[in-house]
C-alpha cells in the first residue's frame, strides 16, 4: 500500500541529493505518495523544496530532525509541518549552528596540534556557500585529501570518533526542549527511531508533553522492535510513523519504510489538538 516517506535528508545536512533531486527521486518511486524532508538541525533546504513541490503539485511536508540527548543517550526528535521562517528564527536553533561551527574549529585545532592541519576556514566558508551543515564527515574528508588517513572510516576510527584524540563533544538539547521548539514553530513532534537508544520511559514523558507520534517503522528496527513500538504508540495514542531515513542511493532507498494514510491523519489531528490547547492556554 502506498504511503508517505516521512524521513529524508538532503545536502542541507548529511544527505547526498538536494531537495529538487529528492522530489524527483520520490516521484519516480511507485509506492510513495508524498515525503517529508527532515534535515538534522536545519531548515535550509525547505524554501527550495517547498517551491519545487508547489510547482509540481507534489505533497511535501516541511520537517526537521533535532538532535537531543537524554540520560547520556542520543535522541532524535522529528518535527513536521513546521513554519520554516519561525523555526529558522529560533534562538536555540541558531545557537546549535554556532555551537556546531565552534566545535568544528575546536576539533580542527586538535588535529593541528596532532600535526594534521586542515584548512578549517575554507571548509567553513564552503559549507556556508552550499548551506551544508558542518560536521565530522567534512573534517574526515579533508584528512583523506591531505593524506592523513586512508579513508573516512580510518579518520573516524583513529581520531574523530568519541574518546579519540580529536573528538569534541557536541552541544545538545534535551528532548523536551526539542519538542518545545517544534511546537513554537507550529509543528508536531515525533520521536525518531527509538530503537537506536532512547530509553522506553522517555516515550511516556514525551507523550505527556505533547508528542504526536513514534517512528515505529525505520530500517534500524527489526520486526520485534516494530511490534514493541507499535504497541507503545497505541497505548499512548500516538501516530505510528515510518520513514526511510534516506541519505543516498545504495543504502536505504526512498519509500523502504512508509507512514500509512490513517496514521498521517492521526498525526495531523495531534497537531491541531496541540494548537487549540496552546490557544486556550
Ligand atoms: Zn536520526
Ligand atoms: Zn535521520
Amino acid at each position: 500500500m502506498p504511503g508517505f516517506d516521512m524521513h529524508i535528508h538532503s545536502t542541507a545536512s548529511d544527505g547526498y541529493y538536494n531537495a529538487e533531486e529528492i522530489i524527483d527521486l520520490a516521484l519516480a518511486t511507485n509506492n510513495v505518495n508524498g515525503i517529508a524532508i527532515t534535515d538534522h538541525d536545519t531548515v535550509a533546504a525547505l524554501p527550495q523544496a517547498s517551491a519545487y513541490a508547489k510547482k509540481l503539485n507534489y505533497p511535501l511536508i516541511p520537517g526537521i530532525e533535532l538532535s537531543a540527548e537524554y540520560e547520556g543517550c542520543d535522541v532524535h526528535i522529528l518535527g513536521y509541518w513546521i513554519d520554516i521562517a519561525k523555526m529558522a528564527a529560533n534562538d536555540d536553533l541558531k545557537h546549535i549552528c554556532q555551537a556546531r561551527e565552534e566545535r568544528f574549529r575546536q576539533m580542527a585545532n586538535r588535529l593541528a596540534a596532532l600535526n594534521m592541519p586542515v584548512a578549517v576556514e575554507t571548509l567553513i566558508a564552503e559549507s556556508a556557500q552550499t548551506q551544508h551543515s558542518l560536521g565530522r564527515p567534512h573534517l574526515a574528508q579533508a584528512m583523506v585529501k591531505a593524506g592523513y588517513a586512508e579513508n573516512v572510516r580510518e579518520a573516524f576510527r583513529k581520531w574523530l570518533s568519541r574518546d579519540m584524540p580529536a573528538y569534541v563533544p557536541r552541544f545538545k538539547l534535551s528532548p523536551f526542549e526539542a519538542l518545545h521548539m517544534i511546537a513554537q514553530a507550529f509543528g508536531i513532534a515525533v520521536l525518531a527511531h527509538p530503537g537506536t537508544g532512547a530509553p522506553d520511559n522517555l516515550i511516556k514523558l514525551l507523550a505527556q508533553q505533547g508528542l504526536g507520534g513514534i517512528e515505529v517503522y525505520h530500517s534500524e528496527h527489526n520486526k520485534a522492535a516494530e511490534k514493541k513500538y507499535l504497541r507503545m504508540a497505541q497505548h499512548y495514542h500516538l501516530a505510528a510513523i515510518g520513514g526511510s531515513d534516506f541519505h543516498m542511493v545504495g543504502q536505504r532507498s526512498i519509500g523502504c519504510r512508509l507512514t500509512m494514510p490513517e496514521q498521517l491523519t492521526l498525526l495531523k489531528q495531534a497537531r491541531i489538538t496541540q494548537k487549540t490547547n496552546r490557544q486556550k492556554a
